[in-house]
């Protein structure tokens, strides 16, 4: 399994770009940014996308993703796979009905017709598992003001996590330590120490409360652990604080990272 970092951070500003994965290239783990951080010629291979909830952080390149894929359609038939996205019924209901609905954005899963649209829509359930292009995925519900979302992936008997927005939670660790072939986790980590009171209510983790966290998982210490969703204008505070944990086989993402299992 490849895992390439096209945005990790919590807020949008020159140089960070917003939450956004890509699995074997073919997989998008939300849509925060990948119209920004790849060629059309990429884009063109994105099959899936599995929308964790709906801030729009996690979903906003959605639009441009579909409106790149109806323009190349247009021209050239070769690339007239449409993109299927996966998420809670609730989810992908609050996209039809503020997003995709034809005043804030054309609604796409009927462009350019019914039958054979750009974006198709697939509900998924908390722990019931679905496979894509060969990597099996599994939603964990998470702590967010809004119906969320983590997710496991597996492939030849590896396995990976992504917490998405979280707050303090038990079941992802639940799954975590059940499984016997952990080869990292990405681990929600948005505010400096001083903001604890802003994560607790937003949903949210610090340094300080994602190390007590990670006590949670038995692993700690073996299996990497990635932070993303920081706010970029407190990293150089939240690497100090980071640091200061002191957790073994800990790092924050960058955008350049490529995390190969
Ligand atoms: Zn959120
Ligand atoms: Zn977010």
């Amino acid at each position: 399994m490849k895992i390439q970092v096209l945005g990790c951070y919590g807020g949008q500003l020159l140089g960070f770009h917003l939450s956004s994965f890509l699995v074997n290239g073919s997989i998008l783990l939300d849509a925060g940014s990948p119209t920004i951080s790849l060629t059309l010629e990429e884009q063109r291979y994105i099959k899936h996308v599995f929308v964790s909830h709906t801030h729009l952080d996690h979903i906003q390149d959605i639009a441009f993703l579909a409106d790149n894929r109806a323009l190349k359609r247009m021209g050239d038939e070769a690339v007239s796979q449409s993109i299927t996205i996966h998420s809670l019924q609730d989810n992908l209901e609050t996209l039809q009905e503020h997003f995709l609905n034809n005043k804030v954005w054309p609604d796409f899963t009927k462009i350019p017709t019914a039958s054979d649209p750009i974006l198709k829509m697939n509900a998924i359930e908390p722990l019931k598992s679905i496979e894509v292009d060969g990597v099996r995925i599994t939603p964990i519900l998470m702590e967010h003001p809004v119906p969320c979302t983590g997710f496991l992936l597996e492939q030849d008997d590896k396995q990976f996590m992504y917490s998405a927005d979280t707050g303090i939670t038990d079941e992802f660790w639940r799954v975590a330590n059940a499984q016997p072939n952990l080869r990292g986790i990405i681990m929600d980590c948005s505010f400096p120490n001083a903001y604890a009171h802003l994560a607790e209510i937003s949903g949210h983790l610090t340094p300080h409360s994602m190390a007590k966290e990670l006590e949670k998982l038995d692993s700690l210490g073996t299996t990497p652990i990635y932070l993303f969703h920081m706010k970029p204008e407190t990293l150089n505070v939240m690497t100090a604080e980071v640091e200061a944990e002191d957790i073994p086989h800990l790092r924050m993402l960058t955008q350049v990272d490529e995390l190969l299992l």
